[in-house]
């Protein structure tokens, strides 16, 4: 195979008339003479000028959208508007054609629900390419910032016997013939007998075993794939999803929220550098999609202006109990605007107040603490006053809950005295509780929701557009 150059790097090089080989695919064939070819190296396409008078006719039918093709030619400063340089091409080869009678993306727009079921072939859109390598930054930065800070990237399982957490439904793992499984002399499902010799499920979070780590390399992260079983069809759930999940010993609460809070925004300034055009190019996207919109549902901000934004201001920090009187006192909830109104101190908080409070209230990234122990989990630390945990949500603009996290409960008789409350069998998470048995110390942690990042970074809309094969109720394709 002759050496050839990706679109990007040529594009970047500033050199003219010298020779180059390019492969991509056919984006638009116009006059039979202008191919305008993409590598996905970049959102840019190569102008490539066909000579088409001195080339046999039978191959020009064969430049398609779609097509593949190996490109020679001389890259020389472009005639046209709209690029710096073009190829004219001495010799076109034809990969693999593509029947443009068949070939389901046409060069116009189609709606991101139609790409969802062609999305095999969506990465071909610049809206994909778009996303998909703003993804692979953000996750080159996300290991950059832990890796700078000396984390060790841990690898916790995925396969697990304890869903104790209770974060989640979980998904089952077995290996019975579901038709027939070995019963119990009860008549239940004898999981003794399976390949694990007890009932397992695929993992809702890597915190436990993650702080099993922590507890003797300091700081570590995982991340990995997660599993729920969420029967919300929402926005911002998916059955599989990525999350980070960083565990610090001697971290309070403070500190967790520290780290949280320069992660998000090095992360961000990371992509912003590296992927700029990308950035552009989505900015002005959510731009046009928002001009079909009233102009009281446009956002005030246009997408860089919004990551730029989250860089230059402290993240809003405030505890629940505060939230919930600035709740309480709100317009909506006075005017009965939420579908749940916010009565009194306790409940859980709606994705509506979240976002009451991030977007309209605020007006920037909140970081809301020490929430009412009843609904918060068992591992999270009791503060002094017996009725709230050092808890931590992060909400962005926009997404509502992208962080979930809290300082542990190090206290061995706190712990135990909270998992019999809820009803945790302590056997069960013997070896987590070691952990507090033996040199137990101040810690904390939090799982960052790595395609809720995603999410606000492109500012898409929808989470089944920023992961490539989403796991959704009912849809497991590609
Ligand atoms: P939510 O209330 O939005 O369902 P959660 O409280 O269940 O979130 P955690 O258990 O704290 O979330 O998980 C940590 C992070 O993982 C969340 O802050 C969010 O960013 C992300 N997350 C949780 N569930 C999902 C999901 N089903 N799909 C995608 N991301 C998720
Ligand atoms: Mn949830």
């Amino acid at each position: 195979m002759s050496a050839r150059t990706k679109i990007k790097a040529l594009l970047e090089s500033g050199k003219t008339d010298i020779d180059v080989t390019v492969k991509g695919w056919v984006r638009t064939f116009r006059n039979n003479q202008f191919i305008a070819l993409n590598d996905g190296s970049t959102n840019s396409n190569l102008q490539i000028v066909v000579d088409f008078e001195n080339t046999d006719p039978a191959l020009l039918k064969r430049i398609t959208t779609g097509a593949a093709l190996s490109v020679s030619g001389r890259l020389v400063e472009s005639l046209g508007k709209g690029q710096s340089v073009d190829v004219k091409a001495t010799s076109i080869e034809i990969l693999g054609d593509s029947d443009p009678e068949k070939y389901p993306l046409q060069p116009k727009k189609h709606s991101l629900e139609f790409l969802r079921e062609i999305a095999h072939l969506r990465f071909r859109t610049n809206t994909f390419g778009a996303i998909f390598r703003v993804r692979n930054t953000l996750s080159f930065a996300v290991h950059t910032f832990f890796q700078e800070r000396g984390f060790v990237y841990l690898h916790t399982p995925v396969i697990t016997a304890s869903d104790a957490e209770g974060a989640g439904e979980t998904f089952h793992v077995t290996n019975f013939d579901l038709a027939n499984p070995p019963k119990t002399e009860t008549g239940e499902v004898d999981f003794k007998q399976d390949f694990f010799g007890r009932a397992t499920n695929l993992t809702v979070s890597g915190q436990l075993e993650g702080e099993l780590g922590a507890m003797a390399l300091s700081d570590i992260y995982t991340f990995g794939p997660t599993f729920r079983a969420e029967n919300s069809n929402t926005t911002r759930h998916l059955a599989e999803f990525w999350m980070i999940e960083p565990e610090m010993a001697f971290y309070d609460a403070k500190d967790n929220a520290d780290l949280a809070e320069a992660l998000l925004k090095y992360v961000i300034s990371y992509v912003l550098d590296k992927n700029k055009e990308d950035l552009e190019f989505l900015s002005q996207r959510l731009l046009d999609e928002e001009k079909q919109k009233p102009q009281n549902e446009r956002s005030e901000m246009t997408l860089l202006e919004k990551l730029q934004f989250c860089l230059n201001n402290d993240f809003e920090r405030l505890t629940y109990t505060e939230a919930i009187d600035i709740l309480k006192e709100s317009t909506p909830n006075k005017k009965k605007k939420f579908q749940y109104l916010v009565e009194g101190w306790g409940t859980d908080l709606q994705s509506e107040h979240e976002r009451y409070l991030v977007e309209k209230h605020f007006k920037k990234p909140v970081i809301l603490t020490d929430y009412p122990k009843e609904i918060k989990s068992f591992y999270m630390r009791q503060n002094d006053d017996g009725k709230t945990v050092a808890a931590m949500d992060i909400l962005f603009p926009g997404i509502g809950e992208i962080v979930g996290g809290s300082q542990r409960e190090e206290r061995l008789d706190k712990l135990e005295q909270r998992m019999d409350e809820i009803g945790i069998p302590k056997e069960e998470l013997w070896w987590y509780l070691d952990t507090r048995r033996f040199g137990g110390c101040p810690h904390s942690g939090f799982g960052l929701g790595f395609e809720r990042l995603v999410l606000f970074v492109t500012g898409m809309g929808n989470i089944r557009d920023v992961i490539p094969f989403p796991r959704f109720p009912k849809n497991a394709e590609f």
